[in-house]
């Protein structure tokens, strides 16, 4: 599994990092979601795809 994210699309909601903390955190400086995890374990699979449902920016994507 696969974490796509379109970093021109974000807008630092950090509705993702509410929903998966260990893949998701966000740089407050400049207001973006930071990646943590791109192949991220098949444990966070439903984490990471709460946080892909729940980004307002339609900002990730779930690949494989
Ligand atoms: S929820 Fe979407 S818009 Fe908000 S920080 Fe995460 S990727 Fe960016």
């Amino acid at each position: 599994m696969k974490v796509l994210v379109d970093i021109d699309a974000c807008q630092g909601f950090a509705c993702c990092m509410m929903e998966a903390p260990t893949v998701f955190d966000l740089e407050e400086s400049i207001g973006k979601v930071v990646l943590l995890k791109e192949h991220p374990g098949e444990e966070l699979r439903d984490a990471v795809a709460a946080a892909v449902r729940a980004c307002p920016a339609n900002a990730l994507a779930l690949e494989g």
